[in-house]
């Protein structure tokens, strides 16, 4: 008798135990059918969302580069590479560093009063032998641009300074010598340059200009003085500095065909509403000359963007903000 109650009760404890594996087991499959099913609606929902952005995208970009090869019948080039500002004068060469184009491209300005996107073309370093071809090109289509100069003290260049100022174009800074060493060299020379630039420019064309490029641009990396001392000489000076945020990729050395400077240029632009476009006049640059028309070709069958020379109230593209 003794021995069937215990077997009776070990056989209800066993009962117990796989009824308790069993209700274990179903847990755990409902679980595992439930969280994946949940997780997958997640992923859906997030895949739809994507493939739409994506779509918008893809129709914006199209829309451009199709346009633009259809002008150079040049395959689709997508490398875009923000510019080196590149040292022309005296032949000193200075690594500038690369601008950081996911920075510039977070700062999404959104302040156009009339709903269009405003592009302004600027080009450093001039004059020089491409300075009237330039001229030429912006005169034929109407458009004003801004030339950010060098001091030459030459004839044909004074009759170049004033010729910029004289079309309707914005005549700014950029350095009196161009050579980095020197105006970075400390504060006293950097003001040196600044001030020696803007009273010779006063001198040749009396226009005082009050628009200014840092060479190499602010974010530039061989000062060797406090870019925040520089921007407070040029603020207590009354003097507003822009850098870029789109290249033309004129300046980088990998010689890109007329076609490469313009796709660069219309794509670059597409990500602003205020985008300020980094171009050289230097005479060994005639892709640049050659890329002009095809650029405002291009945007002047946008109806959404404005060509525009900067102002002192055109909104400040800068590497490097005031702190
Ligand atoms: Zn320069």
């Amino acid at each position: 008798m003794a021995v069937t109650r215990i077997n009776i009760e070990e056989e209800n404890r066993r009962r117990r135990r796989i009824n308790k594996i069993k209700k274990i087991i179903i847990c755990l499959v409902i679980v595992c059918i439930t969280v994946p099913t949940a997780l997958s609606g997640l992923l859906m929902v997030k895949v739809v969302m994507l493939e739409k952005e994506l779509e918008q995208l893809r129709a914006a970009s199209a829309k451009t580069i199709t346009a633009v090869n259809e002008q150079t019948g040049e395959p689709n080039v997508t490398d875009m590479i923000m510019g080196k500002e590149e040292p022309e004068q005296n032949g000193e060469l200075y690594e500038v560093n690369d601008v950081d184009q996911a920075a510039l491209d977070s700062e999404i300005v959104n302040n156009t009063d009339d709903g269009k996107r405003k592009v302004y073309l600027t080009f450093d370093d001039g004059p020089s032998d491409n300075t009237d071809a330039i001229l030429d090109i912006l005169a034929e289509y109407n458009v004003k641009a801004t030339f950010f100069v060098v001091a030459k003290d030459d004839e044909e260049s004074i009759r170049k300074y004033n010729r910029i100022v004289d079309e309707g174009h914005t005549l700014a800074m950029h350095s009196y010598t161009h050579v980095y060493n020197q105006i970075y060299a400390d504060m006293d020379s950097y003001q040196k340059d600044v001030l020696s630039l803007q009273e010779f420019l006063e001198e040749k064309t009396g226009i005082k200009p009050v628009i200014y490029r840092f060479p190499g641009g602010s974010s530039n990396t061989v000062m060797n003085i406090d870019v925040q001392e520089c921007i407070r000489f040029l603020e207590s000076q009354g003097i507003t500095y822009f850098d870029w945020n789109v290249s033309s990729g004129d300046a980088t050395g990998n010689g890109y065909p007329a076609s490469t400077i313009a796709e660069n240029v219309i794509s670059g632009t597409i990500r602003h509403d205020e985008a300020v476009v980094l171009l050289h006049d230097a005479s060994n640059k005639d892709a640049t000359v050659a890329a002009l028309p095809i650029i405002i070709e291009k945007f002047l069958e946008m109806d959404d963007v404005s060509l525009l020379p900067l102002t002192e109230d055109s909104y400040p593209v800068q590497h490097t903000k005031k702190q």
